[in-house]
Formats: structure tokens, C-alpha cells, sequence
């Protein structure tokens, strides 16, 4: 069983499985949330134990898709904490224990800050990830 929590521990949750996939946004959303490391998790394997009534939700004005969750409390981002999809993105931030995987690629690489140096060796797109 993995862990996650919020940094002031009102929002708490389980995954039952390791997250299928981890990756890095470099665009300005969710590098302003705090969020741009991210795992993608399967509804089934997740569970949230506590705090459902302290998550906020900022809406995704489209183009863009996924809202973003933050614990109201304290700020942590975490994702897309409350989407109702088969799979979601989780903000790798508020995961307690190890997932057993490491970054797999980073997108919107052509958004990202000059300041910022990508320190792995993980495939990188301009925009979202083409399948090989
Ligand atoms: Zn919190
Ligand atoms: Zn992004």
C-alpha cells in the first residue's frame, strides 16, 4: 500500500497499486500549482481516506482539460485528486512512500523556464507526448 497526504495531513489517500506511469509538465500551469511531477493512477487502485471536504478545485478553462486540486488548508497541489476517470493524474508531491518508477518524460518542454535544467535523461516533447 502507498501513502499520500497533503503537507498539513488533513487530506489523506491510499494507492493499492503502484501508478502506471510518472511524468514531468513544464507548462505554466502546472508549474504555478506546484504540480509539474506527476503520476498517472488508476481510479481503481485509489482510495481517498480523509479531508474530501477540504480539497478546492480550480477549473480548467479550455483549451486546457484537467482541473487542478489543491488542499484548501494548506495549499499542496494533488492533481486531479477528485476526477471521476478510469486513470488520473496525481501530483507526485504528496506521495509518502516510493512508487517504483522514475520520471519517463517531460512535456511542454518548449514552455519551460531557462532556469530550470532537465536532470535526467527522460524523452522530452515540445508539447504533449507522441506515442513512439
Ligand atoms: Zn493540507
Ligand atoms: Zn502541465
Amino acid at each position: 500500500m502507498i501513502k499520500g497526504s497533503c503537507c498539513c495531513g488533513v487530506v489523506q489517500f491510499e494507492l493499492a497499486e503502484q501508478p502506471v506511469m510518472m511524468g514531468t509538465c513544464h507548462c505554466s500551469r502546472c508549474r504555478k500549482v506546484g504540480a509539474s511531477n506527476l503520476v498517472f493512477v488508476k481510479s481503481e487502485y485509489f482510495r481517498l481516506v480523509s479531508g474530501r471536504d477540504q480539497i478546492s478545485v480550480f477549473k480548467a478553462i479550455p483549451p486546457y482539460k484537467y482541473d487542478r486540486c489543491f488542499c484548501s488548508a494548506c495549499g499542496t497541489a494533488l492533481g486531479e485528486i477528485l476526477s471521476e476517470e478510469e486513470s488520473f493524474p496525481l501530483a507526485a508531491n504528496c506521495i509518502d512512500g516510493d512508487i517504483g518508477l522514475e520520471n519517463q518524460f517531460h512535456e511542454f518542454v518548449s514552455e519551460k523556464p531557462a532556469w530550470l535544467k532537465i536532470g535526467d535523461t527522460a524523452r522530452q516533447f515540445d508539447e504533449h507526448p507522441i506515442e513512439p
